[in-house]
């Protein structure tokens, strides 16, 4: 059974006319899981995360900032490309809240596989900065929330979205528990994600060039990245699901279908399968061609539900 978590308020979350981050990206995701094909899909209201559970990975001053900042009415700009409206704390929480509780439900056995189809993204936001569309760091949240709150040793963060998650990798890499492996094109924004960045021992980042497509995605994941989370024995596997390697993504030059979403999220719930239990939670991320994007989605839901 699959849990899909999302909340009416990660819709709301407004950034303004033209911005690639758009309500209209989440609209179409769940309008694809709409299809007959999903209808067995258990549909779960995403509650709030609590500050205890933002505060294991932001800085006090983020988490206040984020929350009381939002506008009563118009937008504020936090950065080049971050923005709120009105809405925006609230989805921020229900955003990291999805993850949470999706946690919690995977590892109390009342489904093996969980995606959260919510918005605002998380994996650039660091401890105190929003940044790169994101506010709070869903899946950074998550893994602390494993970890703090179920004990769990080893907890692997596969993130596929075609920028490197920036403030994932500055969250944990002083973290042995959690390792971080990114696949993402270089040079490209956040210009973080070298693959001499090391953490300790902890962060794996693959690098791809723009113009790459299938062969490379998959090579890397095969040759580098699985190997690398496979030998990690994780007991719970967490996926920054971003979409936006598509070819008809218009932020990036990578060249993806949505075919190789859903040979990464077998090879994800496989390795899952091996180490974990089958404990498997992903969120979404990019993907800015809301119809590639929502065959996508639908392509890595699919298998999720296998
Ligand atoms: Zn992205």
């Amino acid at each position: 059974m699959l849990r899909l978590y999302t909340h009416p308020s990660c819709l709301q979350h407004d950034t303004g006319p033209g911005h690639p981050e758009s309500p209209a990206r989440l609209a179409a995701v769940l309008h694809a899981l709409d299809h007959d094909r999903f209808a067995a899909l258990d549909r779960i209201e995403a509650p709030r995360a609590t500050r205890e559970q933002l505060l294991r990975v932001h800085r006090a001053g983020h988490v206040e900032r984020i929350l009381d900042a939002a506008p009563s009415d118009g937008l504020l700009q936090l950065d080049e490309d971050t923005l709120m409206s009105p809405c925006s704390a609230e989805a921020a929480l229900r955003a990291a809240g999805a993850m949470v509780a999706a946690v919690d439900a995977v590892i109390g056995g009342e489904c093996r596989h969980a995606f959260c189809a919510v918005r605002p993204p998380g994996h650039h936001a660091t401890p105190d900065h929003a940044m790169g569309f994101c506010l709070f760091n869903n899946v950074a949240v998550a893994a602390a929330h494993a970890l703090a709150a179920h004990g769990l040793k080893r907890v692997a963060i596969a993130d596929f979205d075609v920028h490197h998650g920036n403030g994932t990798q500055a969250i944990f890499e002083r973290e042995p528990r959690v390792l971080f492996a990114s696949s993402h094109e270089s040079p490209l924004y956040p210009n973080t994600g070298r693959e001499d960045e090391r953490g300790v021992g902890n962060i794996v980042n693959g690098c791809l060039s723009a113009g790459d497509g299938s062969w490379a995605f998959r090579e890397l994941w095969d040759g580098l990245l699985l190997p690398r989370l496979h030998a990690f024995k994780p007991q719970l596997v967490l996926v920054s699901a971003g979409f936006d390697a598509h070819r008809d993504d218009p932020l990036a030059g990578l060249q993806l279908g949505s075919e190789d979403y859903a040979w990464i999220t077998a090879k994800l719930v496989e390795l899952a399968r091996v180490h974990a239990g089958g404990r498997l939670v992903s969120t979404l991320e990019g993907g800015y061609a809301p119809t590639a994007l929502a065959a996508s989605a639908a392509a890595h839901v699919e298998e999720l539900m296998e």
